[in-house]
């Protein structure tokens, strides 16, 4: 079993990573923005409610999000282990993700922070990709698809997500110095906690997260 939590600013490469460490491993991602997306998408009570939120860059009240991580932490294929992406962030959810893994007989192994310097942050969500049928992440100039506009994995068309222009994203960043910053020192004082330096090749931090993974 290894509980694992990508942690880091919007645009630090969790996702990129989160699915790759997921195939390598063998354990499923849980990315809570994936969920939110999807819901939204459904136009579901829950979408419906939290597209609001989704749309000016803040976040979406911690009661959801822990609600819909409980359902997915208690099925079958998390028993081998799960890797969370974008959640928690906020010290609530991490507090109710303490009690959750602890009725579910599990446990969070390790915190991964991905650190990556303030400007670049900027430059890679405005380039940002995502593919519409299977949500791979490419970016315009650092990771770039084969055919333009095109998934290499599935053929799918790469659109730019709603909240990826720059006035969202400032508003993203600052929540994030204001309610998920404070999670690594949460982290940090369980002696979980592991510091990677994201920036540079997607592969190279791809093996040293994987290094980590692999000593516990
Ligand atoms: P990014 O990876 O760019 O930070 P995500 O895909 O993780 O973005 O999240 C997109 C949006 O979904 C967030 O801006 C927020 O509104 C909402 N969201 C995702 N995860 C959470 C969470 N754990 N708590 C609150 N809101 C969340
Ligand atoms: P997050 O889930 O943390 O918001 P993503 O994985 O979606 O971040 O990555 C944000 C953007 O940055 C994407 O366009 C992605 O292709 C790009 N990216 C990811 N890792 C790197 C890297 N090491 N160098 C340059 N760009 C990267
Ligand atoms: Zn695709």
């Amino acid at each position: 079993m290894k509980g694992i939590i990508l942690l880091g600013p919007p645009g630090a490469g969790k996702g990129t990573q989160a699915k790759r460490i997921s195939s390598e491993f063998g354990i499923p991602q849980i990315s809570t923005g994936d969920m939110l997306r999807e819901a939204v998408r459904d136009r579901t009570p829950m979408g419906l409610m939290a597209k609001g939120f989704m749309d000016s860059g803040d976040l979406v009240p911690d009661n959801v999000v822990v609600g819909i991580v409980k359902d997915r932490l208690s099925a079958a294929d998390c028993n081998t282990g799960f890797i969370l992406d974008g959640f928690p962030r906020t010290i609530p959810q991490a507090e109710a993700l303490q009690t959750a893994t602890f009725e579910l007989g599990k446990q969070i192994d390790i915190v991964i922070s991905l650190d990556v310097d303030q400007k670049e942050l900027m430059t890679r969500l405005c380039g940002r990709r995502t593919c519409n049928k299977c949500g791979s992440m490419y970016h315009v100039t650092f990771n770039p698809s084969r055919v333009e506009g095109k998934c290499d994995q599935c053929g799918g068309a790469l659109i730019q997500r709603d909240d990826d222009r720059e006035e969202t994203i400032q508003a993203r960043l600052v929540n994030y110095k204001k309610s998920t910053e404070p999670l690594v020192m949460f982290y940090g004082n369980s002696g979980k906690l592991k510091s990677v330096m994201a920036s540079g090749s997607i592969d190279a931090i791809t093996a040293e997260i994987s290094g980590l993974i692999r000593s516990v």
